[in-house]
């Protein structure tokens, strides 16, 4: 059998792969505006980052790591021999892990206090049952506020993300942003107990699974997908009624910092993300255009806990990942998608063979300046070389035969238009630039 892409996995062909490529670069410069700087970090870590930074009860700890083991570790295995933590790898579920591991590492954190903003983009892998967005391999952007123990950075990482989505081309009106305090250790504690006891009180009305987390992680029954267990758990107590004095003020003033910056919210007291290390503000955008039920585009919050986790000094932090595969979906789906196509400045044609080494150099010159040029290289008949023009999109095609050469010319014709005009060899770099700047205005027209 020929081979395919495994499941859930997905090759992204030019189009598709333009798409996601637009959307990181968007995420470059807004990011960029906020002051964030981009780090790398390895694919895979070992597995004890992500069950320390995620939490061993979560699903993506618990059922969705892809674990990976190197030649020595599967030796190891098989004599029986133990294996130490770094035999023991695992494949990014997410980044936020490895950049608070990164960040102690490296002591990224500086001791007198100022903020390191970092953000991320590359692919992650969660053995989820793929659907309609939701892959085993999947791309992220995302952005960690190490060092800012104040409300305004919860806002402002909030605004940042709305930004983006703008940039992007998503209508606000498409969107839903989620906004909760999920309270800090001062608490959350009490509030864990009021909801395994209520868990345990609607035991016979909940899934196995519900009750299961009562004992484990009783928050995460909030995230169940099942429509009787949310119907339930929508009388279960609410966590913006028991916050500590602290966590109150602070998010009084998450609200109020997003309202002077005219952000609209809507206050779930239900969303409590799937993620073991948040505290405080937690928020979620959702879009329901092209999504189904994966309507998740992207989300974080604060965990002022986790670099402490890794070994670092008690270092607030907060931050949020965006699905890019779904900010596609979304985008086509709500009919705002670009055109990710590379379409050429000019398409160039050689009436004859010697007019060949012409286009060829002529090609050059224009991507010397800048200026994305095709030409034939199959030995095409000028007829077929117009047939490439257009499918290629090319707003004009640069046609060199015995003439032109005589008069070290070339013809210039329009696609659009089917006007021509003779363009001197020397002056092909300017036109083609006038052409590029007319076909840019004519589209911002329509
Ligand atoms: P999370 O780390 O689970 O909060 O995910 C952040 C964002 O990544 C989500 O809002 C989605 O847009 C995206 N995402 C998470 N899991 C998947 C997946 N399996 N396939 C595609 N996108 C995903």
């Amino acid at each position: 059998m020929a081979f395919q892409a495994p499941r859930g996995t997905t090759d992204l062909l030019p189009p598709q792969a333009h798409a996601l490529d637009r959307i990181q670069r968007i995420a470059c410069s807004v990011f960029g505006l906020y002051g964030y700087g981009l780090i790398e970090t390895p694919a895979f870590e070992q597995l004890d980052v992500f069950v320390r930074g995620i939490g061993q009860d979560t699903d993506v700890v618990g059922k969705e790591m892809f674990h990976v083991l190197s030649p020595g570790a599967l030796a190891k295995q098989a004599e029986g021999a133990p294996l130490r933590p770094d035999d023991v790898l695992a494949l990014r579920p997410e980044q936020t892990a490895s950049v608070a591991r990164a960040a102690v590492q490296h002591g990224l954190v500086p001791p007198d206090g100022a903020t390191v903003k970092l953000w991320y983009r590359g692919t992650m892998f969660r053995a989820e049952r793929p659907q309609k967005g939701r892959l085993r391999e999947f791309h992220q952007v995302g952005a960690e506020c190490l060092g800012a123990a104040g409300p305004s950075a919860d806002a402002e990482a909030v605004v940042m993300l709305m930004h983006f989505f703008e940039e992007c081309g998503i209508p606000r009106g498409a969107l839903r942003l989620l906004l909760n305090s999920m309270g800090d250790a001062a608490c959350r504690p009490a509030y864990r107990s009021q909801v395994r006891a209520f868990i345990l009180d609607h035991a016979a009305d909940l899934c196995p699974e519900c009750v299961r987390r009562a004992d484990t992680n009783p928050l995460r029954a909030f995230d169940c997908k099942n429509e009787g267990c949310r119907q339930v758990l929508a009388d279960a107590p609410r966590i913006t009624d028991l916050l500590c004095d602290d966590c109150a003020a602070h998010y009084a003033s998450v609200k109020a910092l997003l309202d002077a910056a005219r952000v609209p919210y809507e206050e779930d007291p239900r969303l409590v993300r799937g993620l073991d290390y948040y505290t405080r503000t937690v928020f979620e955008v959702q879009a329901d255009a092209g999504l189904g039920s994966q309507n998740a585009l992207g989300g974080g919050g604060r965990y002022d806990g986790l670099i402490q986790e890794f070994g670092g000094r008690p270092t607030p932090g907060l931050g949020f990942a965006v699905g890019l595969e779904r900010v596609q979906l979304v985008l086509e789906a709500t009919g705002n998608a670009p055109d990710a196509r590379p379409v050429p400045a000019a398409y160039l044609a050689a009436v004859d063979e010697d007019a060949r080494p012409v286009v060829f150099a002529l090609a050059q010159e224009l991507r010397a300046a800048g200026l994305a040029a095709e030409l034939d290289h199959q030995g095409r008949s000028l007829k077929s070389q117009f047939k490439q023009a257009d499918r290629s999109g090319a707003p004009v095609v640069l046609v060199v035969g015995p003439d032109e050469r005589a008069a070290g010319a070339a013809r210039m014709r329009h696609m659009g238009t089917h006007e021509e005009r003779t363009v001197a060899l020397d002056a092909v770099v300017d036109a083609v630039k006038g052409e590029c700047t007319a076909t840019q205005e004519g589209d911002q027209d329509r």
